[in-house]
């Protein structure tokens, strides 16, 4: 049976400041309050590659995007830009088991990682953000456009304004989430190959979804949620899930680089541990050694050294 894409059931009040459970080269107070996490579903199985979410996408967050010349490739424009926070991948496979073709498509965009590289690599104070519902959100007042973020992102997403100097990226449509509303995409996708709820939710109707598809004959269906990056807020039922990588290079086992967890981790206390013994033995020399003195002795040196150079 068609199910329209409906707004989300339960009405989120705005979500604030107060709401943030992380947030980038800083740290935040337990928040008050816990809301409820929530997932975006893409079931690749019911896409026709219409792009109608691309479309709401720009309409939504009024973003203009450069129209490319074609490629040979319906995908366009060629890969995420600053204007364009979700992008249709399409990817013709051969099935090693059937050898028979299939035509893969993979939305693609912002995962909203529960353990975000990006914010983790950040060392803008407040640019990069997470709310207590998973949502991960760039703050573009706060960005210096360093680029870091794209390094610590194992799924290569944001991209940095050659206009503004800031990082862009999808916001799993925060401001319409705030007020109750499902993202653009979700709502315009005409075939609810898109859904959104709570993570709960999401994963039970995948649950369903993976059953049907395992009935119709794809064995290997299955939900893509990483574990390496603490699961993600938007969630893919695949029918090869056994080979993720066939969906245009969608990880198999997408980790925060070993980098950017040393700079976070002990690298970065190793940093701030050497700033303070800086601070302490200079402190120390100025108590215990105090000012340099110059003595008589040194004077009449260097007044002679003065004469010799004249
Ligand atoms: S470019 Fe990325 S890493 Fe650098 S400040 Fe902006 S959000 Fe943070
Ligand atoms: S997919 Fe990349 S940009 Fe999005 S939350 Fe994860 S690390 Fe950050
Ligand atoms: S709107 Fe739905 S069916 Fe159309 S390309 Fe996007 S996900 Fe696929």
């Amino acid at each position: 049976m068609f199910m329209p894409n409906a707004p989300i059931g339960q009405p989120v009040p705005g979500f604030s400041d107060a709401d943030l459970i992380k947030r980038s080269a800083s740290s935040v107070p337990e928040p008050a309050r816990r809301l409820t996490e929530v997932a975006k579903l893409i079931d690749i199985s019911k896409c026709i590659g219409c792009k109608a979410c691309q479309s709401a996408c720009i309409e939504w967050n009024d973003t203009h995007p450069e129209m490319e010349t074609f490629q040979g490739t319906y995908m366009n424009p060629h890969d995420l830009t600053p204007n364009m926070f979700t992008l249709m991948r399409f990817n013709e496979w051969t099935n090693p088991e059937t050898d028979k073709l299939e035509w893969l498509i993979r939305k693609d965009g912002c995962m909203h990682c529960s353990d975000p590289g990006c914010l983790k690599a950040c060392p803008a104070p407040g640019a990069i953000v997470q709310y207590s519902n998973g949502i991960v959100d760039f703050v573009h007042d706060n960005c210096i456009g360093c680029g870091y973020c794209v390094k610590g992102c194992p799924f290569n997403i944001p991209r940095i304004s050659q206009t503004d100097h800031k990082a862009y990226k999808c916001t799993l449509c925060s401001d319409r989430v705030a007020v109750g509303q499902g993202p653009a995409c979700a709502k315009a996708c005409p075939t609810h190959a898109i859904s959104f709820g709570t993570k709960d939710e999401m994963k039970a109707e995948a649950a369903d979804r993976v059953k049907d598809l395992n009935a119709r004959g794809y064995k290997n269906a299955g939900l893509y949620d990483p574990p390496g990056v603490g699961g993600t807020h938007v969630m893919y039922v695949l029918q090869h899930a056994n080979d993720p990588t066939a969906y245009s290079n969608l990880p198999k086992d997408p980790k925060i680089s070993s980098l950017v967890q040393a700079w976070k981790g002990a690298g970065k206390f190793a940093g701030l541990a050497a700033i303070g013994f800086a601070a302490v033995a200079s402190v120390a020399h100025a108590v215990f050694a105090g000012q340099n003195k110059v003595t008589k002795h040194d004077e009449e040196e260097g007044e002679a050294l003065t004469k010799e150079d004249a």
